[in-house]
């Protein structure tokens, strides 16, 4: 008889979303909850503090920001494809959260007044940059670590490993989770739960993503029977650094950065002229890869070309004060001091505008289960992201998943009935199939072998014939996965077993961006076809969401909800 570890409400995911979530859960329930935080890493390890450029909101109503233009903005930003009822609850939310960090110690970057300083960013109209200098997520997430430190009913997991999310009926009852430590085998269940697993992109070769971000939390809702909305819309942030793919954050251009080609030209003028290099990101990257295929960009290592990000007029000073972890990461990964020389950058996978999609409230299509943070699709990002409304989001939204899923919890009486069928049936997945295969194919190989695939036919210009191609490709890697063998058969921090549940995870993500991109005939947003390059709202000014099924995904759509902003074109 299985051990069924029981808590009333269960947090999986320790990121900005999970923490925020975990720290509101508290606060409303006072101590009559028994929560847990479940998290395949260190509670502070989670890709959130690797956030670097800042959060949206809207602070200096006095000064000319508004409400209704940080909406609008985020509305165009999305290419029209925002569901414009979320969007009008996140700005409203936003700098709530902003003073609410403040006064749990936040340590918020300053103006010469002593009042909050914010920055530039690409697709805002108005400063709404909240930063503290370029670590903001690491300070964010120590914040609510720390606040977390106060409540002595909240139980971590760290580093234990979710495997699968059982749903019967539409109904959460539990999930599977492997302690990493020693590889035993667990069943949870509680009253409610959330889920903040946050996204990744790991799939691509050329990303800013940590290792671990490989979009589990995508795929194991998606196996147990919840749809994936918009999972074609990938980001490319225009700038990581060549050749490791870190991120150089907008916050840099925010600052007054320039990009240059080969030419010495700042050609931004030519595809953006009134917000040069702070027009949204699918535009800024998509001008750099015209210039970069056209000619004008430079050679780099691995066959990365690239264009220059020029920072050297602005001074020592700023640099040092506003853009420290830049300079850091540009000489220690590249040997360049961006004070004194050009930084070489090219547009790099970043963010995934697609997930599971969730209500305003943060409610799944799964009766008591919510979920926040990248992993969701609410949807306020549509078809491209504007930079800081994703830690943005992580609070607003991981706010209402933690207070909601918290009193739908307090008022129920009983834990639901875990189906020991499918519990039965992951343990056998993992540890009868991949564990005990004594030859077959090698995870490492067909991983290699993915990221090719995505970063050739899945990038920022995509067309029929590519994108057909590489869901080929993607489909044979699928059936050698099928046969794929963990080498090592140790019970101990078994990091090859947890590579290649992750790998699966990324095969299935990467089908699932490959089905929608296929479908999808029009450009819009992150998701622009060289065959189809207009968008088309006739025919797809709708969600996509895709589901799985043994034989392959269905694809089905659903309505935008447009209440305030019909589509026009999209100028910058
Ligand atoms: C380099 C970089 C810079 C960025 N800069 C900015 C910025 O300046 N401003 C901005 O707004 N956004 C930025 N973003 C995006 C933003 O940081 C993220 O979208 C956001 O922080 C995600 O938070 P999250 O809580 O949803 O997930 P994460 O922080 O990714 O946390 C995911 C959590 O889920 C857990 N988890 C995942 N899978 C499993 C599993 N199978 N079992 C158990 N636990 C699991 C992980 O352990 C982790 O705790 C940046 C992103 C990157 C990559």
């Amino acid at each position: 008889m299985v051990e069924i570890i029981r808590h009333d409400l269960i947090i999986v995911g320790s990121g900005l979303a999970g923490l925020r979530a975990a720290v509101e859960a508290a606060l409303i329930s006072k101590g009559k909850l028994d929560i847990a935080v479940i998290s395949k890493l260190q509670i502070n390890r989670s890709h959130s503090v690797c956030a670097e450029g800042g959060t949206a909101a809207v602070l200096y109503t006095n000064e000319g920001d508004n409400f209704w233009a940080h909406a609008w903005d985020t509305v165009k930003g999305s290419d029209f494809l925002a569901d414009q009822d979320a969007v009008v609850r996140f700005v409203f939310d936003c700098p709530k959260e902003i003073y609410r960090l403040e006064h749990w110690g936040m340590p918020w970057s300053r103006r010469e007044d002593g009042r909050i300083a914010q920055r530039r960013f690409g697709g805002h109209s108005f400063p709404r940059a909240t930063f503290a200098a370029d670590k903001t997520g690491f300070f964010e997430m120590q914040t609510l670590w720390g606040v977390l430190q106060r409540f002595d009913n909240v139980t971590f997991y760290p580093e234990w490993f979710v495997t699968s999310l059982l749903i019967v009926d539409g109904e959460y009852r539990g999930m599977t989770a492997i302690d990493m430590y020693n590889g035993t085998f667990h069943v949870f269940t509680s009253k409610a739960a959330i889920w903040a697993t946050g996204g990744g992109l790991r799939m691509y070769g050329f990303t800013t993503y940590s290792l671990s971000a490989t979009g589990d939390g995508f795929a194991i809702p998606y196996r147990a029977g919840l749809p994936l909305q918009d999972m074609e819309f990938v980001q490319f942030h225009p700038t990581g650094l060549i050749p490791s793919g870190i991120l150089i954050t907008e916050g840099a251009r925010g600052e007054g950065g320039y990009l240059r080609n080969n030419k010495g030209e700042r050609f931004m003028e030519k595809y953006a002229p009134k917000f040069m290099e702070l027009a949204p990101r699918d535009i800024v990257s998509r001008a750099m890869m015209t210039e970069i295929n056209e000619g004008r960009g430079f050679e780099g290592p691995y066959g990365l070309k690239y264009v220059h990000l020029d920072l050297t007029h602005l001074g020592r000073e700023k640099i040092l004060d506003r853009l420290p972890l830049v300079r850091e990461v540009a000489i220690k990964f590249a040997g360049i001091d961006p004070i004194d020389e050009p930084l070489p950058v090219r547009p790099v996978a970043h963010y995934p505008m697609g997930g599971i999609p969730t209500d305003i409230d943060a409610a799944t299509e799964a009766k008591g289960l919510w979920a926040a943070g990248e992993v969701t699709s609410v949807s306020i990002h549509g078809a491209n992201r504007l930079g800081t409304n994703s830690t943005a989001e992580c609070l607003v939204f991981g706010k209402y998943a933690g207070a909601n899923a918290a009193n739908y919890a307090m008022k129920k009486d009983d834990f639901p009935e875990v189906p020991l069928d499918l519990v039965e049936k992951e343990e056998k997945r993992i540890f009868d199939g991949l564990m005990k295969r004594e030859s077959g194919e090698d995870p490492y190989t067909i991983r290699r072998e993915l990221r090719v695939v995505m970063d050739t036919y899945f990038h920022v210009f995509r067309d029929e014939k590519g994108m057909t191609e590489g869901l080929k490709k993607i489909r044979e890697l699928k059936e050698k996965f099928s046969k794929a063998r963990v080498a090592d058969k140790s019970s101990f921090y078994n990091s090859d077993l947890f590579y290649t549940l992750e790998l699966d995870h990324m095969l299935i993500s990467s089908e699932v961006i490959a089905v929608g991109a296929l479908a999808r005939k029009e450009s819009r947003g992150a998701h622009f076809r060289t065959d189809y390059p207009y968008r088309d709202d006739k025919n797809f000014l709708k969600h996509t969401l895709v589901y799985y099924s043994e034989e392959g995904p269905i694809i089905k759509y659903k309505p935008v909800k447009i209440l305030f902003w019909k589509p026009v074109e999209r100028k910058y």
